[in-house]
């Protein structure tokens, strides 16, 4: 601050001067220097002033920076790092349009990963692909300094195959500043500041870039490796889902295999105790499934036991697993299916097989079914899921006894359902 009129003794602007320098040690820039006389004490409080004046504006500007610098910090994912540089930095640098582009791991690729534009419509935004071979970006990362193209309608006249400056002027583009993104001394990629008015940009705007240019490589190259973490980490969950998948399967009939049946079965039985809902299970065996095999041949057989695992899909509705039990058996799960259903739908995959015979390879095959069906409408009443599996099979037993091609019950409490 100055005060004119009449000039302070020389010790008493001096004593003004040491509180001045005082108040700026500790971080005060606002400070009150009388400058008085033009002689020397006076030309020292006017250097004094000019100080301060620089002092203050350098700390504003750092400290604007680092605010910057935090909220972009607080990004995790490449994405979120760069729409928090979008936004944070028009105090410092002006622009309508910010677009991001990262080197392929041996340079040669560049790839555009993100644009933003206060206007609609960008046109160079992600996805966009250029090799650096003979592209002048190389003289930027060369240099380490950013570039400033002020007139690219010029630079298009000079570059006619640029093919990157024809779209952005496409955009309404017409100043640029280029800047590389260098982390731990290797380049990374670019940063693009871009505006709809020609000569936008200074030398104020690269010297303030390159103030925050080291973190700001660092924490995109941070939000980049995250988000390859992300994307690994996401097919990683895909593969062991299609190994799941793979591992339930029944190659031949496509429905679960025992062990994916098995699994249901398991975490059905847990949930219909818990919920003390009913459950109920089917196995189905495939009647002289043998005599098949041995009088068409084994390929034959596979064809039939593929025909059968499709009707008796087809026959369970969508909440009723099915699954291949063992060569020729299937297990069927059921939940929520009350007592008078189970035998319906028992008939129902009987019927479904022998009504109309399987067709392999010009064959016509006449084939049934047995099937043995439990029942049980309070889960905690029975053991475990195997001894429901062990009441299945003594009931599928009794319908091969009885004469096959037809179904027979059991409750869990071991009477006989109709
Ligand atoms: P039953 O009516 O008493 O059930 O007589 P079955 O002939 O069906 O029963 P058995 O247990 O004697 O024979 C089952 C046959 O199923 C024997 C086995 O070779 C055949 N098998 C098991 N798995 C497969 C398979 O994946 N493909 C083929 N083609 N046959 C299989
Ligand atoms: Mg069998
Ligand atoms: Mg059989």
């Amino acid at each position: 601050m100055t005060s004119t009129g009449q000039s302070a003794p020389a010790d008493t602007r001096l004593s003004a001067y040491v509180e001045a320098v005082r108040a700026m040690r500790e971080g005060r820039y606002a400070v009150d220097i009388p400058l008085g006389a033009q002689d020397d004490v006076g030309r020292l409080g006017a250097e004094l002033q000019q100080l301060a004046e620089h002092l203050s504006g350098h700390v504003t500007q750092v400290l604007r920076m680092q605010a910057i610098s935090d909220t972009v910090n607080g990004g995790l994912t490449l994405i979120d790092v760069l729409d928090r540089i979008f936004d944070a930095f028009r105090t410092v640098i002006p622009y309508n349009r910010m677009g991001c582009a990262l080197l392929s791991a041996d340079g040669r690729t560049l790839r555009s990963c993100w644009a933003r534009a206060d206007f609609g419509d960008v046109r160079l935004g992600t996805g966009f692909t250029a090799s650096m071979a003979n592209s002048s970006l190389n003289q930027v990362i060369a240099s380490g300094q950013p570039r400033i193209l002020n007139d690219l309608d010029a630079h298009l006249r000079q570059h006619p195959d640029s093919h990157s400056t024809r779209l952005m002027l496409a955009e309404g583009i017409r100043s640029s500043l280029t800047c590389p993104l260098i982390s731990q001394g290797k380049p990374v990629g670019f940063l693009f500041f871009s505006s709809t008015e020609p000569f936008t940009y200074q030398g104020v705007h690269q010297g303030l870039y390159l103030r925050i240019a080291a973190q700001l490589s660092a924490i995109i190259e941070k939000g980049r490796l995250y988000q390859e973490l992300v994307e690994v980490n996401a097919r990683l969950l895909a593969t062991q889902d299609e190994l799941q998948e793979l591992a339930t399967r029944d190659p031949l009939t496509g429905v679960f295999n025992r062990r994916g049946i098995l699994d249901h079965l398991k975490a059905e039985y847990a949930r219909a105790r818990r919920e003390g809902g009913p459950i109920s299970l089917i196995i189905v065996d495939v009647d002289h499934f043998k005599k098949i095999n041995d009088q068409y041949g084994h390929s034959t057989g596979d064809g039939v036991l593929w025909e059968i695992a499709q009707r008796l899909a087809g026959g369970v509705r969508q909440y009723n697993q099915l699954g291949r039990f063992g060569g020729e058996e299937f297990l069927i799960v059921m939940s929520n299916v009350e007592c008078g259903q189970g035998p319906c739908i028992a008939e129902r995959l009987c019927k479904l097989i022998s009504a109309q015979p399987i067709e392999h390879e010009g064959l016509r095959l006449d084939v049934t079914i047995s099937a043995g069906l439990v029942h049980a409408t309070d889960p905690a009443t029975v053991a475990c899921e195997e001894a429901l599996i062990r009441l299945a099979d003594e009931a599928l037993y009794e319908a091969k006894r009885a004469g096959r091609n037809r179904f027979s019950c059991r409750t869990a409490g071991g009477a006989a359902l109709s």
